[in-house]
């Protein structure tokens, strides 16, 4: 039976590069080549006027080993196509620049470095944007009517795990001729495909879900033809390509990527419910929880439930940060979506850089600790808890 595009995530995941290697490699190898060479000049001109697509210069992205990761990555988020960037923020950057220069309309939280282009860095080159939290989405259509291109969102979010509709605020964004993009790096395609609920494009930080082993740095778009076309010439000229190495190496890590997260949600549901019950947490933060508010949400609109969650220390700040020191098999470390568990206190960490009203007026807890869980056995991390809370 040969690929093809209908079939699960997991034959995507391995078979989704729709590459055939004239040796019978099983996958694409690493081109590790700067700039391809040509037989004649005809043959360079077909490739710059645009005749003949095929390997060129590494830079643009013309290398088998991006080409063969683009549809692998696409094939993920059922997109038409997918850019691969050297970085999360690259991704987002060429996207802000090429679509959202009408304004852009940041709701609830978002990744650190999201937030400083939103508030202050894209503002400084022209560009409106306007940040809502999600108990202000009454003020949505309002702010559209004032004419942003763009909805941005992350659901669910770092470090609340709060959820939001994508079906209703895709709806809402495009009755405005605005576009709507989702940052689906908490949830991996595994769990949630915001293009299937009306989402234009999907933003990754390959660095965390996707690469999965805390070895790589990376990031994507997916979406049509029409929105990621003319993202290429910015991409092209911020240089932000990732070198073909990393390429492969993304391209290696996908290929487990649906058992890596169907294990990591497995283990994270058990820690959330055991840590319910724990006398010394307050609360837990899982969007799998039967009594967690995004939960009907969640089980509409996701596959799984995720491998963060986050839980509020009884005794706040100073409890929670003696937690997080007591902690020995769940590292210390503010990233995510890796084979090795990690702990990380906001508020010492990826929120440090906001006053304390503002992280009380987002719900961010002093006392909360969020984990990302990884691929060790269940009962050493709810151990690892149990003797770091007592
Ligand atoms: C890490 C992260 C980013 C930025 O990605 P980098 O690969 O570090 O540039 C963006 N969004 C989310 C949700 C992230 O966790």
């Amino acid at each position: 039976m040969t690929f093809t595009r209908a079939q699960g995530l997991a034959t995507r995941s391995i078979h989704g590069h729709g590459f055939k290697d004239a040796h019978g490699s099983p996958h694409m190898p690493i081109y590790d080549t700067s700039t391809f060479t040509f037989e004649t000049t005809q043959d360079v001109l077909d490739a710059i006027e645009g005749r003949k697509l095929g390997s060129f210069y590494t830079r643009f992205g013309l290398n088998p080993s991006i080409f063969a990761l683009e549809e692998t990555l696409a094939g993920l988020e059922g997109a038409e196509m997918a850019w691969v960037f050297c970085s999360g923020m690259a991704a987002e950057t060429a996207l802000f620049l090429t679509h959202g220069r009408q304004g852009i309309i940041g709701i609830g939280d978002a990744y650190g470095g999201t937030m400083e282009l939103l508030s202050s860095q894209l503002p400084e080159l022209g560009i409106p944007t306007r940040l809502i939290l999600g108990s202000e989405l009454d003020q949505l259509d309002e702010l559209l009517a004032e004419g942003a291109g763009m909805v941005f969102l992350e659901t669910p979010t770092n470090p609340t795990l709060e959820l939001f509709d994508i079906e209703a605020i895709a709806e809402r964004a495009h009755a405005h001729g605005a576009i709507l993009v989702v940052d689906n790096t908490f949830a991996s395609p595994v769990n949630q495909q915001p293009l299937a609920l009306g989402a234009d494009v999907v933003v990754h930080s390959a660095t965390k879900y996707l690469g999965g082993h805390s070895d790589l740095t990376a990031g994507t778009l997916m979406g049509s033809k029409e929105l990621l076309g003319p993202i290429w010439n910015w991409r092209k000229n911020l240089g932000s390509m990732p070198a073909p190495a990393t390429a492969s190496l993304l391209a290696r890590s996908l290929r487990t990527l649906v058992v890596r997260v169907r294990q990591q949600n497995a283990s994270a549901q058990t820690i959330a419910e055991s840590m319910e019950k724990h006398q010394s947490v307050r609360r837990v933060y899982y969007p799998g929880l039967a009594n967690f508010p995004g939960h009907e949400l969640a089980k509409r609109q996701m596959q799984g439930f995720g491998g963060m969650l986050s839980i509020d220390i009884e005794g706040g700040g100073e409890a929670a940060t003696r937690v997080a020191d007591r902690l020995k098999l769940f590292a210390l470390a503010p990233s995510l979506g890796g084979t090795e568990s990690l702990a990380t206190q906001p508020c010492t960490t990826t929120h440090h850089g906001l006053p304390h009203e503002e992280r009380v007026r987002r719900g961010i807890e002093d006392g909360l600790l969020r984990l990302s869980v990884g691929l060790e056995e269940t009962n050493d991390l709810i151990a690892d808890l149990e003797q770091a809370l007592a």
